[in-house]
């Protein structure tokens, strides 16, 4: 049985603006084309208890959680890995439901995503917590925290899908943080925006069960994975989780319809060994295909990883560089503003179709799916 508390305050757009702050945006928050909607106003209410999705009662009153591969197992009273879902009497519960951190709207460039609907505005939902302990988290200040310590919003699936259509958003989008730890409110917001005709989309480190992932994606257009490195001691060490769950997420979101693109940070010392991203290009190209678009981006200091350097741009541009040998098509420079390979270019002509600087969206040759110049049709979401 699923227990609902009354929302007590309705949010306006105005009152957003007036005290908004950022909340948990990471290095896109510094453009201009970002607006803040987040602000607090929840702190210290009670916490609003929703019955979790996948999970198996044990013997006594000890539950497991089949969200991710960590299958906490949870005596009464405690929480699985995740911080957010609480064992009460042999029931589990999710305690981040319609309580999310942080509402925005950002450019869809920025999840990023750069095969769908270029220059769309997005309308991103987070709440606390994550499933990894990235040390290099740029959204540490909600995704390392638990609920009770950042500042909430209230706010129902239906209310956060009639905000987005009042701000003008054409899609919504579950980021910042890991949406899979507030996976039964993505879920039902996600429903909701489906009825409304709204395009959704999700950015996840991938740590998710098939099961709930097969369910999730019947109402998204396109999902946008963390690929962190190619080990598992890189995600042993550095996140404390494993790769190969999140391999199968990405072959998985293969097996469907849903637009897939794939993000890796690379990291000074850490994941930027040349042998490790040829490795990995050559199993984004054998398994989901050489028109899969792969972003490398670029790393900055944050979290626990503020001695080390940003990643030098020659890095990015070998990264870029070895997934053109391996066949590769379409592979983005990110996190650094102005730099050629922000851009889309034409495989078949190799005339440049999306200009972009960073998020923003100058030019814009495709036409019906296909480049003007050449008729190479280049995948994606296009209208
Ligand atoms: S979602 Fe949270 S509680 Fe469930 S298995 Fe993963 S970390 Fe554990």
């Amino acid at each position: 049985m699923i227990e609902k508390e009354p929302l007590h305050t309705t949010l306006t757009r105005r009152r957003f603006l007036k005290k908004g702050v950022l909340l948990g945006i990471g290095l896109g928050g510094l453009t201009a084309l970002t607006r803040p909607l987040a602000q607090a106003f929840s702190k210290g209410k009670a916490l609003t208890p929703y019955e979790a999705k996948y999970y198996k009662k044990l013997a006594g009153e000890l539950i497991q959680c089949q969200m991710c591969f960590r299958r906490c197992l949870v005596p009464e009273g405690g929480r699985g890995f995740c911080r957010n879902k609480q064992n009460r009497k042999g029931k589990y519960y999710t305690l981040v439901y319609a309580r999310p951190c942080s509402l925005q709207i950002d450019p869809i460039e920025k999840e990023p995503v750069f095969h769908m609907l270029p220059g769309i505005s997005i309308f991103c939902t987070a709440t606390a917590s994550c499933n990894n302990r990235c040390k290099f988290c740029h959204n540490w200040h909600i995704s390392q925290r638990s609920v009770e310590e950042l500042d909430n919003y209230q706010l129902l699936p239906e209310e956060v899908v009639k905000l987005a259509k009042k701000e003008d958003c054409a899609a919504l989008s579950f980021t910042y943080s890991e949406p899979t730890v507030f996976y039964e409110y993505m879920f039902d917001i996600a429903r909701k925006a489906k009825e409304n005709n709204l395009r959704v989309l999700y950015h996840t480190n991938g740590s998710i069960n098939s099961e709930p992932l097969f369910a999730l994606l019947k109402y998204m257009d396109a999902v946008t994975v963390d690929l962190k490195g190619f080990s598992e001691k890189f995600y042993r060490e550095v996140s404390s989780s494993e790769l190969a769950p999140v391999l199968e997420t990405l072959k998985n979101i293969k097996k469907t319809k849903v637009h897939l693109e794939v993000v890796n940070l690379v990291i000074p010392t850490l994941n930027d060994d040349l042998k490790m991203i040829r490795q990995m290009c050559q199993w984004i190209g054998k398994n989901l295909g050489k028109d899969v678009p792969l972003h490398f981006n670029r790393f900055f200091p944050a979290y626990k990883l503020t001695k080390l350097p940003p990643t030098p741009i020659e890095t990015l541009e070998k990264a870029r560089e070895i997934g053109r040998e391996e066949g590769l098509r379409y592979i983005y420079v990110g996190n650094a503003p102005g730099h050629k390979y922000n851009s889309t270019f034409c495989p078949g002509c190799q005339k440049r179709l999306i200009q972009r600087i960073h998020f923003k969206v100058l030019e814009n040759h495709i036409v019906g799916g296909k480049c003007k110049f050449c008729g190479h049709p280049i995948p994606g979401i296009w209208s």
